[in-house]
């Protein structure tokens, strides 16, 4: 037979999905999956937080019909998405500047993004920090722009190289997009502070660059309110901006695929135009979001016990992983590592740049059956009061030896 897929050639493998097919094909016990991009309770399970379980419980028993949502999706969940990034009060949510669609993840509200750029600045380029989450670069390339990169991390020191991040940014022609991670890092836990923010954002401005905030991890790295600050100043330097939001992980809610975009404009009136273009991309990709996830995440958001209820786990989700930094780091002293891992406290949200080589990635794997990625991040969020000695005792012999 003559086939037209015939010249297909086989994708590379993700390099983290293929490492949780690895991990999970390990018959060793005692195995630790370092590699996941989730967060795990101290049980090693993924948790179902109580305050999602009651939204669920009033969902089902309202036996609601299932119809199409709009295209935007629910009023309710863009409403709370947008208090969650501006606060409650914001003249940006008052004056309807700001306009919200609900989509499919932090990755879908991406995408949607991206393809609305590039109608309106089809010969732009986008950049991204080296390193960024491993998606970005693919998502924008896919969406038909070239992809860059900004310099952020400085492996010698652990930390964040500001002069070579403003000297890219300093660098860029006007309307470039500039995609931010504004709290939580992904893959390295290195944030700016919030006065190297201020700088970062004057020369946005004057460089009229296009910024595109992505918050996935709001309420991992200070708390909710702190980790909206640097949104927050964009949004008080009247810029025009787009943030997409990821309720994946802050609900613990990863296959509902709840997210949002959020677009910045000047006025109501171009907000609603704006609208209406981002309507036609949604409806030529997946005409409209599902229900499910999008009525739980707006149950919590706006019913104030619920909501209190949620702060108060994601609280403890965040504070879990600060207790974990802070005996990693504790044990690797115990078990003899004399290199200094401070940094590890800096970080903000569930990843951590380890500083880990490949090859003692490799040795983790082969030799202790824990597994983590070859870049040397770690997900903290993995680590719990039972593998945590393990892992530090680990860590110290591909160290040491
Ligand atoms: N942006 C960053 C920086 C992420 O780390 C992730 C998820 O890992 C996403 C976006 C996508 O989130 P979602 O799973 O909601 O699509």
């Amino acid at each position: 037979m003559t086939s037209l897929f015939e010249s297909v050639e086989l994708a590379p493998r993700d390099p983290i999905l293929g490492l949780n097919e690895q991990y999970n094909a390990d018959a060793r016990t005692g195995k630790v999956n370092l590699g996941v991009g989730v967060y795990y309770d101290d049980q090693g399970r993924l948790p179902l937080l109580e305050s999602v379980s009651k939204a669920e419980t009033a969902r089902i028993e309202a036996h609601a019909a299932r119809g199409y949502l709009p295209m935007e999706g629910i009023a309710g969940y863009n409403k709370g998405a947008q208090t969650l990034l501006f606060g409650a009060d914001s003249p940006i949510i008052s004056s309807g500047r700001a306009l919200t669609a609900q989509a499919l993840g932090g990755t879908g509200a991406l995408k949607i993004g991206a393809d609305f750029l590039k109608a309106l600045l089809p010969n732009a380029k986008v950049v991204i920090s080296n390193p960024s989450w491993e998606n970005h670069r693919a998502l924008f390339e896919r969406a038909g722009f070239p992809v860059e990169t900004y310099a952020y991390y400085d492996a010698a020191t652990h930390g964040l190289d500001f002069p070579g991040m403003l000297a890219s940014l300093r660098a860029l022609p006007a309307q470039t997009i500039v995609i931010l991670h504004a709290c939580c890092h992904n893959p390295t836990g290195v944030d700016p502070t919030f006065e190297q923010w201020q700088e970062i954002v004057q020369i946005v401005k004057e460089n009229k660059l296009v910024p595109f905030l992505d918050i996935a991890y709001q309420g991992f790295g200070d708390g909710l309110e702190e980790d909206a600050s640097v949104v927050r100043l964009f949004a008080q330097q009247d810029l025009t901006m787009l943030v997409s939001s990821s309720f994946s992980k802050s609900f613990s809610l990863y296959g509902e695929r709840v997210g949002a975009l959020t677009l910045v404009t000047s006025s109501k009136d171009e907000s609603v135009r704006v609208l209406s273009q981002l309507k036609r991309i949604i409806r030529t990709n997946y005409s409209n979001p599902p229900t499910h996830g999008g009525t739980v995440v707006s149950t919590v958001l706006n019913t104030p016990e619920l909501y209190t209820l949620w702060t108060t786990e994601l609280a403890g989700m965040r504070e879990r992983i600060r207790t974990m930094r802070v005996q990693l780091v504790e044990k690797l002293k115990a078990h003899g590592v004399t290199q200094n891992f401070d940094f590890v406290l800096d970080q903000r949200g569930m990843f951590s740049y380890s500083g880990l080589t490949s090859q003692q990635v490799d040795r983790l794997r082969d030799e202790h059956a824990i597994y983590a990625v070859s870049s040397g991040r770690i997900c903290v969020a993995a680590l719990n009061s039972r593998n945590i000695d393990y892992v530090a005792k680990a860590i110290a012999s591909v160290l040491t030896a």
